[in-house]
């Protein structure tokens, strides 16, 4: 008689119609559009007659007030925004996958008065005629830098498309096949030099380039000699690398002009407080590099954005370069830039307060104390059978920058009584305020680097859900 039940279970499916007159249905119609009540309802529906199938559902599975419950959740998963905050326990920092950088404090104020109002985007209050958005973070740019000029384009990667195309088009850039580098998602710089028009010279082999041999390849085709920071990669061991200084001397022995690809775009200098050396923008200025480019939320820690600095006659065509409109950077991003690279006035100041700089130089002492506190924490706010336990471990600053970076860190160990690191992994990860963490050597890790003051009382409550 047991395959008489799912046949039963199949006609107490109710029609679709009828839910959509129940009480509480009707009120969820009174909320959401048609279209997609009527999409929950008929999912709900459709599950019910898998699990009547498969066996193993209650009956009260198919009554009203089961029914209406689904429905009313499904619908909060419908409409639930596919782009979501999550909470960020890997320990990455520059985590390309978790949107890299979070803005500091600052940029919310710019943001929330540029988003809603009109703005002089591109208007000159001043003489009352049409200005350029490019100006906004012009000044700024070079102060900080010490530059002649700079202009900001959408992403890294544009800003290295714009430059070549600008500098180089239809000749020859030379660089180093030590250099060659591909940056996650498929960003390959060999690419983009044939995208802009440009012919690449590889010199040097993979783990050595020395200046002769910039000299050598350089003939009348030649428009730049391109350095490309390796910030997502190192090579050790036996190893030469022609530097910033040695090829702008090159460069001026032989009139050409050097592009520099920093990737990270650093703007202070951590040496002292972090264990690997990282050159920053105005050093490679100073040695009179003619165009650097960086990205905006690597380790400037702003909005996603391709800034280039250098020597004003550069710059200045590229501003006029057709190319430009297509890479143009919105409203939005110029203003969270401009509030973040003001930051940068005062180093102590950015150092506080923008959250990439302050996250990456925590120390270990003031990580353990976060640590303490934050696992004191959620042990007052969620149920027996979840334990925490602090271990020390390494976070990474992740985003294609610092390569051999390993931070000291000490991290929260979770563990929950019945699931295996990997279900608190997935079911963290799937909570109604995802999670992010990590598991090594069979445990799941959070790592208090990455975890904002803000994220606490959800962490709790999603590290709560998994007891039960
Ligand atoms: C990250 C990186 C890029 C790409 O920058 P986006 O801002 O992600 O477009 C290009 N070059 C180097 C060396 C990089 O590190």
């Amino acid at each position: 008689m047991q395959e008489e039940v799912p046949v039963q279970q199949l006609k107490m499916i109710p029609k679709v119609d009828r839910v959509l007159e129940w009480e509480a249905v009707r009120k969820l119609l009174a909320t959401y559009p048609r279209e997609l009540v009527l999409r929950a309802v008929r999912s709900v529906l459709d599950k019910l007659r898998s699990g009547a199938r498969a066996g193993g559902l209650d009956d009260s599975a198919f009554l009203e007030p089961a029914v209406c419950a689904a429905v009313a959740h499904e619908l909060a998963q419908l409409s639930r925004p596919s782009l979501q905050r999550v909470i960020n326990g890997s320990g990455i920092v520059i985590h390309t996958n978790l949107g890299r950088s979070i803005l500091p404090e600052a940029a919310r104020n710019a943001l929330n008065t540029i988003a809603f109002s009109y703005s002089n985007l591109e208007f000159d209050l001043e003489a009352g005629v049409r200005g350029s958005r490019y100006s906004h973070v012009e000044a700024l740019l070079c102060e900080l830098t010490g530059a002649e000029a700079a202009i900001v384009v959408n992403n890294n990667a544009a800003a290295v498309l714009l430059s070549l195309s600008s500098m180089a088009a239809g000749r020859e850039a030379v660089v180093s096949r030590g250099e060659l580098v591909e940056i996650g998602g498929s960003f390959r710089i060999p690419e983009v030099m044939r995208l802009s028009g440009v012919t690449l010279r590889e010199v040097g082999t993979t783990n050595r380039t020395h200046p002769r041999d910039y000299s050598s390849a350089a003939n009348e085709q030649t428009a730049v000699f391109l350095k490309v920071h390796c910030s997502n990669f190192a090579v050790l061991g036996f190893t030469a690398e022609v530097t910033a200084q040695e090829l702008v001397a090159l460069g001026a022995a032989a009139g050409v002009p050097v592009l520099a690809d920093m990737g990270s775009g650093n703007l202070i200098d951590l040496s002292g407080r972090l264990p690997v050396p990282e050159p920053t923008v105005q050093e490679f200025v100073r040695a009179g590099v003619d165009v650097i480019t960086f990205s905006g939320d690597k380790l400037l820690g702003g909005p996603q954005a391709g800034i280039i600095v250098g020597k004003k006659p550069f710059i200045e065509a590229m501003k006029k370069h057709q190319l430009l409109r297509a890479l143009r950077m919105d409203k939005l991003t110029l203003a969270s830039l401009e509030a973040t690279l003001a930051l940068y006035r005062d180093e102590m100041v950015a150092l506080k307060e923008v959250p990439t700089l302050r996250m990456l130089t925590a120390t270990l002492p003031e990580l353990t104390a976060r640590a303490k506190k934050i696992s004191a924490f959620l042990r007052r706010r969620t149920p027996q059978g979840i334990s925490f336990k602090l271990s020390e471990g390494f976070s990474q600053a992740g985003g294609g920058t610092l390569p051999l970076l390993n931070l000291p860190s000490m991290l929260i160990e979770v563990a929950v009584e019945g699931l295996s690191p990997n279900d608190i992994e997935s079911r963290l990860r799937k909570s109604e305020i995802p999670v992010i963490g990590r598991i090594n050597k069979n445990a799941f890790l959070l790592d208090p680097r990455t975890l904002l003051d803000s994220d606490l009382s959800d962490l709790a409550a999603a590290i709560s859900a998994l007891a039960g």
